[in-house]
């Protein structure tokens, strides 16, 4: 069980944090990771999926803020970190994956906005059968082979309305209402994953946290299995990392999916208690793949970003 985050001095939800456990904070790739260490149980884990379990005691897994270098770089004399290994967790994994695209607002259906919701659709039709799939091919485990996967959709929706900003309890109703009752919207079963973009000018509040303050984006699961990742617009130079609009948002998003992927119940898939899942350790650093700028995964085989 972890949290992780931009550790800001006198954060209020980071210190409630911190009291339900032993916690470390240490810089890593382009930011603070802060973390709960070596209190989880097997009982911990199954208990996660309970809905009386507070959200705070979940791993969320988010997209870090893009930094200058010189705010990551570590100081003399502080040691490296161990290197990345991911290893299983005996979890879920989405072995073919069916994105499905919720764009959560009106200003989706007019241009400039619907143009990027378009290239972030074609976006997701060629990634789901794409080299970036293949290369997750050594996640595999027996019984749940990772291969290609499928893009089944998409939807705009203007209700409710979205103000400045949003929790993730909100959009977490929101999306179990939406699978209930908007026929447009598919059934979620073990593959299923819904991207859920923000408009322009709305925040995400998650786990206390607030993105463009602290992140640019993060995946999650909730009820009897609904595999989401939340995609706020990103409206602030740490969310662009100097990037346009659509290649900042394929880069978080691409980070997202591989995540979704391996990691989809956060921390019982593939994990690394250190380094957190396969995007946190290669974030912000990208590729061309296609028309298309995606994030570096890390890969065990090569113990590299590729
Ligand atoms: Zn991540």
């Amino acid at each position: 069980m972890d949290y992780e985050g931009y550790a800001c001095s006198g954060h209020p939800d980071l210190n409630s944090s911190v009291k339900k456990g032993r916690f470390v904070i240490e810089m890593i790739g382009r930011g603070w990771l802060v973390k709960r260490v070596a209190n989880t149980t097997n009982k911990e884990v199954t208990r996660r999926t309970n809905k009386t379990v507070p959200r705070m005691n979940d791993p969320i897994r988010i997209v870090p803020l893009h930094l200058p270098s010189e705010l990551y770089r570590p100081s003399a004399g502080i040691a490296a970190l161990p290197a990345a290994q991911l290893t299983y967790r005996g979890g879920p994994l989405l072995d073919s994956v069916k994105v499905f695209s919720i764009f959560w607002g009106q200003v989706w259906q007019t241009s400039p906005n619907s143009d990027l919701a378009n290239q972030i659709n074609q976006f997701f039709r060629f990634a789901v059968s794409s080299a970036l799939i293949d290369q997750l091919a050594e996640y595999s485990v027996p019984s749940q082979p990772i291969g290609h996967g499928s893009f089944i959709g998409t939807v705009t929706i203007t209700q409710p309305t979205l103000f400045h900003a949003v929790t993730d309890a909100a959009i977490q109703k929101m999306l179990q209402q939406e699978i209930k009752s908007n026929s447009s919207i598919p059934q979620a079963d073990a593959n299923t994953l819904y991207f859920i973009y923000l408009p322009p000018g709305t925040a995400v509040v998650q786990g206390g946290s607030r993105s463009c303050q602290a992140f640019c984006g993060y995946h999650d699961t909730f009820g009897s299995g609904i595999y989401y990742a939340v995609m706020p617009f990103p409206n602030c130079a740490g969310c662009l990392g100097g990037l346009t609009n659509l290649d900042a948002l394929t880069t978080t998003s691409s980070h997202e999916f591989c995540e979704a992927i391996t990691d989809p119940v956060p921390g019982q898939g593939w994990y690394d208690d250190t380094h957190g899942e396969i995007g946190d350790i290669c974030a912000w650093q990208t590729k061309k793949m296609g028309n298309y700028t995606v994030q570096l995964e890390w890969s065990n085989r090569d113990a590299s970003c590729k």
